[in-house]
């Protein structure tokens, strides 16, 4: 039986930071977010004022969520202008990047779900409840259709990504609480149960990256070894299938899924390399699959 660690052939063949290149990435840019809303209310040092629904960065740049954007118009209640140019903005940059980039680049929860995960694997957790991964969908339509009926932006009263935000800048609270049971849930009862079950947010951010330029795809499918590395780290492994072993139905390499949140950990677990960033419109199958003309079989396991 093999009982290897994860991503250690991957740190075997390219080393510790290569196999972490991503992931380091991520948690930098995190944590950079994190620290522009903290600068202000800490150090007095306004780069950033408000919050991840609503901010105004350097006096002149407003970013606005647009998933409040829309529970509030949806209330009666229209956003300034300013909060409206807010949302466009931000709308344009996650319909260009991916929608999911918000849950794994920005999105603090996503330390809490990433880091209940990682100790899952460790422990060696398996039992999972189950649940429709549409649920979110029908979450999302649920918030949309109660912040019109009853006139409050209903999701935003148990938001946790809102809750852990805030919390962080000027003191937890009950967020912990929040943040806890999602760990809890995460790690006990359904592997990567919040982000690719039941939120609203990341439902509405896959909605927006739907026809995203920037994606994933597994160039060189072809030397995968099978060794499943990039299905167990992958937040939404449901996405890798098609495009890694599409070589036998003819689909192209790229993860076409707008669940996918570009995150890059497939790319750093990899130790064939198979993965890169590149965009959905190098989706023909490559070159190293074609039909072999000297009677060799072509390297796909
Ligand atoms: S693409 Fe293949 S070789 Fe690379 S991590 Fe996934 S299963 Fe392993
Ligand atoms: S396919 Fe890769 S980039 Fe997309 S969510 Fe999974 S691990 Fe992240």
């Amino acid at each position: 039986m093999n009982a290897k660690r994860v991503g250690a052939d991957a740190i075997a063949a390219k080393g510790w930071l290569a196999s972490y290149k991503w992931l380091l990435l991520r948690r930098t840019v995190q944590i950079a977010v994190l620290a522009l809303f903290l600068l202000g209310p800490l150090a007095g040092i306004w780069i950033v004022k408000g919050n991840l629904n609503y901010s105004v960065t350097l006096g002149f740049l407003p970013l606005t969520d647009p998933y409040v954007a829309l529970q509030s118009l949806l209330t009666g209640q229209v956003p300034e202008r300013l909060g409206l140019i807010g949302a466009a903005i931000v709308l344009v940059f996650y319909l260009l990047v991916g929608g999911r980039v918000y849950c794994s680049w920005v999105c603090p929860v996503n330390i809490v779900t990433d880091t209940a995960g990682w100790l899952r694997r460790r422990l060696g957790i398996k039992g999972s409840v189950h649940l429709a991964r549409n649920t979110r969908y029908w979450i999302l339509g649920m918030t949309l259709v109660g912040s019109a009926a009853s006139g409050i932006l209903l999701w935003e009263l148990i938001n946790p990504v809102s809750m852990l935000h805030r919390g962080l800048i000027f003191g937890l609270g009950f967020a912990w609480v929040i943040v806890l049971m999602i760990f809890l849930f995460d790690l006990f009862v359904m592997s990567r149960g919040w982000c690719g079950r039941l939120c609203p947010v990341g439902a509405f951010y896959s909605l927006l990256g739907r026809w995203s330029p920037v994606r994933v795809s597994a160039p060189a499918r072809a030397a995968c070894n099978d060794c499943m590395d990039c299905f167990e780290v992958c937040p939404e492994p449901q996405v890798i299938r098609p495009a890694l072993k599409g070589a036998a139905t003819g689909a192209g390499p790229v993860i076409l899924s707008p669940a996918c949140t570009n995150c890059g950990r497939c790319i750093d677990v990899c130790s064939k390399d198979v993965f890169r960033f590149g965009t959905r419109f190098s989706n023909g199958v490559p070159a190293n699959e074609a039909a072999p003309t000297d009677g060799a079989l072509p390297l796909n396991s």
